[in-house]
């Protein structure tokens, strides 16, 4: 996310006049997924002149907690503080639900424990309609801040709430933020631990809350720990300007405008997306302490960004993280 700000909004995402619109556009043209193992790249390559998307792994994931679950944030942190907000998850879950619904698209949602436990319903309603459940840790803690211990505790309430409730196995997981960074390697360990396979944690670019630059691949790979091997599915980026930067949720899905995404979308083998609830609720309220950039990236676009989900389920297809796992083939992935 970094980079993203009110001032280079005029070179990320919106031109002023004609002369800067066409510019814009031709600078996007050009920009190129980053992928470093090249598999589903080389793939659509192959198929990029036949249908669009054909032969692509698009992955569609939401991360299930309330428009109050802002990280590293002095009134919203602990869980302690949530219940003096009023929740406004059942609505935007449904919604989100009915138009997948619509579509005919399957997803998986990363769901904190804690909204399991607030709104059990939710998740019932989520698993009944044939989506896939992952953890998104019980407490909404920056990984990268917990002990190993302190983890281990949070992981294991979460995945006991979420699987009384489906009574399914949880075998995926994302760190809230994207907070697995080179420092959380004890993570994996973890969730090994928890047969926890597949991961989504993992953001290859410079980010406010985590971000693990350095990481070997904007593609899947597997990560081997203590025997085991887990499947990961990091963001997918782009270079644009110089910058990495990921246009597949968060404030750069609602910042740019839709012919970039598609764009990117057409040009990518590999798209992992991420959105929340609170990403398509415009009439939320605004959290009072916020710094002045924070507040833009959280706020940003939420009027136009529930529109452009409607076109992007419409235009491709996508599968969950499970269908992505079958689909990938694990022989040609790198290993880490
Ligand atoms: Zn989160």
């Amino acid at each position: 996310m970094s980079g993203l700000s009110e001032n280079n909004l005029h070179t990320t995402g919106v031109a002023e006049s004609e002369a800067d619109s066409r510019r814009f556009h031709a600078q996007f043209e050009r920009a190129e997924p980053i992928c470093e193992s090249g598999q589903l790249q080389a793939d659509v390559q192959l198929e990029r002149d036949r249908t669009v998307g054909h032969g692509a792994v698009h992955v569609l994931t939401f991360d299930i907690e309330d428009w109050f679950h802002l990280l590293d944030n002095d009134s919203t942190r602990t869980v302690s503080q949530w219940g003096s907000f009023v929740p406004r998850i059942e609505a935007n879950v449904d919604r989100i639900l009915d138009l997948l619904s619509a579509k005919g698209q399957q997803a998986t949602f990363f769901c904190l424990g804690w909204i399991a436990e607030q709104h059990p319903d939710v998740i019932r309603r989520i698993d009944a309609m044939g989506h896939e459940i992952g953890s998104h840790t019980y407490s909404h803690q920056l990984v990268y801040e917990q002990t190993t211990e302190e983890f281990k505790r949070d992981l294991a309430k979460s995945v006991t709430v979420l699987e009384d409730l489906t009574g399914k196995k949880v075998r995926s997981f994302r760190a809230p933020g994207f907070s697995a960074t080179e420092d959380c390697t004890s993570m994996f360990d973890t969730l090994a631990e928890f047969e926890i396979d597949v991961d989504c944690s993992i953001f290859p670019a410079d980010r406010a809350h985590g971000g693990f630059r350095d990481f070997a691949s904007a593609e899947p790979v597997t990560i081997e720990c203590r025997g085991a091997r887990i499947r990961e599915f990091p963001l997918n980026i782009f270079r644009f300007q110089g910058r990495r930067i990921v246009f597949s949720g968060g404030g750069y899905f609602r910042l740019l405008p839709y012919w970039a995404i598609r764009g990117m979308m057409q040009r990518s083998g590999y798209v992992m997306t991420y959105f929340h609830p609170r990403d398509f609720d415009p009439n939320q309220p605004v959290i009072a302490d916020l710094s002045r950039s924070r507040r833009f990236k959280s706020y940003v676009g939420l009027s136009s960004a529930f529109k452009k989900l409607e076109r992007l389920i419409s235009d491709f297809r996508f599968v969950d993280v499970g269908t992505a796992e079958r689909r990938v083939d694990w022989s040609r992935v790198v290993s880490i």
